[in-house]
């Protein structure tokens, strides 16, 4: 009988594969994002049924093969049933897995993204800052994780650190006055609130991403910048993202 290894994380995705297997995409502590095969799973009674579903967070005894790996058992540590309950929560929560999905790599060491999208269902479940804002929140911090974060700290034309009113999406920054009197390009003006809200979350612990609120004003400037910024910068067209677009 070959080796088990033990990984803990958050199924991605489910895919059901064949008469009763279902493939599982989940972003693990120890291995990064990894596929697994469920044999079995999709008879009712079977063992694997109710751990073989998107968005909780478990413990896996997993056989590593040489070309896949095979789930054998799993412990359910966090099944985050708020995430279920409405169809608000269920669309926004499989978007936020869809992203995870997207900007991680296979064979990669992606805690950050993990740790991310557990403080995330976390907030959900804690139902304190709205939805709206989590999401973005969310897309800014997740492409900074991805290696397009936005400079919010420093001027990306002369660095410096003064009288940043300015965002320029394509450069992916903020300019001071300055710079952006003198550049062709321009930019959009961004409220020094709302700078200062994109600081807090670039800077910020995990931990304390989702502790504060904005003002209606703030929030929709907030939500306005960062919806372009990944539109920029990222081409890829979310099924999740277009459900959102019906609530
Ligand atoms: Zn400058």
């Amino acid at each position: 009988m070959s080796e088990q290894t033990k990984v803990t994380g958050i199924v991605l995705s489910v895919y059901p594969v064949g008469e009763n297997d279902r493939r599982l995409t989940i972003l693990t502590k120890e291995r990064g994002k990894i596929q697994v095969f469920a044999r079995g799973c999709r008879k009712p009674n079977h063992p694997l049924f109710g751990v073989t579903q998107p968005l909780i967070y478990c413990e896996f005894m997993i056989t590593e093969g040489r070309r896949f790996n095979y789930l054998n058992s799993a412990d359910g540590k966090n099944y985050f049933p708020h995430l279920k309950e409405d169809l608000e929560n269920i669309y926004y929560s499989t978007y936020f897995a869809e992203l995870a999905e997207y900007f991680t790599v296979e064979g990669m060491d992606e805690r950050n993204i993990l740790n991310l999208l557990f403080v995330t269902f976390s907030a959900m479940e804690k139902g304190k800052v709205p939805l709206p804002l989590i999401r973005r929140i969310y897309e800014l911090k997740i492409l900074q994780y991805y290696g397009i974060g936005m400079e919010v700290f420093q001027c990306i034309s002369c660095g410096k650190t003064e009288n940043l009113d300015t965002l320029s999406f394509e450069a992916g920054g903020v300019l001071c006055r300055d710079c952006a009197h003198g550049s062709a390009r321009g930019g959009t003006h961004v409220e020094p609130a709302v700078l200062y809200t994109m600081q807090y979350i670039l800077s910020i612990p995990l931990q304390r991403l989702y502790s504060f609120v904005l003002k209606e004003d703030i929030f929709l400037e907030f939500q306005w910048i960062v919806k372009r910024f990944f539109r920029i910068h990222v081409e890829h067209r979310f099924k999740a993202a277009e459900m959102l677009e019906e609530l």
